[in-house]
Order: structure tokens, then C-alpha cells, then sequence
């Protein structure tokens, strides 16, 4: 992880946003792209101006739906941020931060009954919006963990387990962060580029399936010749 800790430097996507526009993002992320999620926020900000529960409990539907248009299932996230934000006023006084401020795994159960939120989004805020050690997945992390052997096939709290004892604690978000930026520019799902990546000797998914094996560079030594062998080897 070091390797990949020197060639990824930290992009901490939620400094400067409230913790409540870091769960909007979050909602907003689900099944689209970082560019489309980020316009979909821009897009409520435009409307609205500082994102707050109070505000969008009380926009209209329609208004957060036209603003979000751009992050995609407009429709469909855009009544859940509005039911989220109804949640945290009604039953939180607006404030997230009191569902922040309690233990982890109660913290995480809370935020899982809030509309649109699942056990990702929960991760993802408690991660980067209050600093806990747990270590969110998305299919950039799932596929690099089974490359790597971390976590065999099972669902989403089996790969977050693995993880979690996997990583320190004090690395977690940092590691979350390190692997979806190997995930989105070497380690992609279909043909990762292996010859750039900087981790294939630890990486088991390239030793079984990419790297050439003792035997298959017998056979091509073989192939060559012992001539060809002589004039490579002068
Ligand atoms: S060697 Fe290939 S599969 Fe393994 S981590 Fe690197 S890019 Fe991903």
C-alpha cells in the first residue's frame, strides 16, 4: 500500500462540505459517475444555495429533481434526498451531526433507516464526514479486494469485514481513497493495465493469470533457438 500511497496523492472530496452535503453526494452518487454526481450537487446548490435539511425538507419535490437531472435517476433520488433531509428535521432537529456524534455501529444504524440511505452511503458519511475507521466499499474496492485475495465472493458487510481487519484503523479512509484512485486509473474492470501498476508482485489476480509463467518462458527460450539465444545473449 505504500507504492500506492506515493503514486495517489490524497483527493479529499468532502473537505470543505457540511456533512449533510456529504450524504447528498453520497445519495447522489449511487449508480452514476463522480463528474455526473458533482453536477447533480452544483445543481442543487444553484437552486437552493447552502445545502441544509430545512431547506430541501422544503423544496418541492419537482425543484430537487429538475436541479439533480444531471446525476442521473433524477427521479428517483431526488424524492429520497427530499424524504432524508424531512427525517433528520423531523426526528433530528435537523441536525445530522447528532447521529454523527453517537457510536459507530449505532451511528451506522441510524443513518440506514434515513431514506435512500444503505450500507455504503452510511460508510461513506461516517467516513468522510465524521472521521470514523471503517472502511466504505464501492466496485472499485470490491474488485481490486478480490483481485487481491482480500475477500472472496459474498456481499457488501462480508467485503467491508475483510477489509476492516485487513487495514489499521488509522488507514482506513486513507486505503479507501488510495484503492478507488488504482481502481479508476490502473486496476479498471475490463484489460487493467498491469504493466504500469506498481503492485504486481502482490497482487495474486496478475501472478495466476498475468505473469508469465517459469514454464512458458522455458518453452519460448526453446522456441528461439540456441543460435537466437547466442546473438541475444552477446
Ligand atoms: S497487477 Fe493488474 S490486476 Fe493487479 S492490482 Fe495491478 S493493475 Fe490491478
Amino acid at each position: 500500500m505504500k507504492l500506492l500511497e506515493a503514486r495517489y496523492p490524497i483527493q479529499d472530496w468532502a473537505r470543505g462540505i457540511s456533512p449533510f452535503e456529504v450524504l447528498v453526494s453520497t445519495i447522489l452518487s449511487q449508480s452514476t459517475t463522480v463528474a455526473n454526481e458533482r453536477r447533480g450537487l452544483e445543481g442543487l446548490r444553484q437552486r437552493f444555495g447552502r445545502l441544509s435539511p430545512e431547506v430541501l425538507a422544503r423544496a418541492h419535490e419537482t425543484e430537487i429533481t429538475k436541479a439533480i437531472w444531471h446525476s442521473g435517476l433524477a427521479r428517483q433520488k431526488g424524492p429520497r434526498i427530499k424524504a432524508t433531509a424531512q427525517t433528520i428535521l423531523e426526528e433530528w432537529g435537523g441536525r445530522l451531526d447528532r447521529i454523527l456524534a453517537m457510536p459507530t455501529s449505532e451511528a451506522r444504524r441510524v443513518l440506514m433507516g434515513l431514506p435512500g440511505v444503505g450500507p455504503k452511503t452510511a460508510d461513506v458519511v461516517m467516513a468522510m464526514a465524521a472521521d470514523r475507521p471503517v472502511f466504505p466499499v464501492d466496485t472499485h474496492i470490491t474488485r481490486i479486494a478480490r483481485r487481491w485475495n482480500l475477500a472472496r465472493r459474498g456481499g457488501y458487510e462480508a467485503t467491508r469485514t475483510a477489509l476492516e481487519r485487513w487495514t489499521p484503523p488509522e488507514k482506513r479512509i486513507r486505503w479507501h481513497l488510495t484503492i478507488i484512485a488504482h481502481g479508476r486509473a490502473l486496476c479498471v474492470a475490463r484489460n487493467p493495465r498491469c504493466k504500469a501498476c506498481p503492485v504486481t508482485r502482490d497482487c495474486d489476480w496478475y501472478r495466476t493469470l498475468r505473469a508469465p509463467s517459469r514454464h512458458s518462458q522455458e518453452r519460448k527460450r526453446r522456441a528461439r533457438g540456441p543460435q537466437q539465444q547466442k546473438v541475444k545473449n552477446r
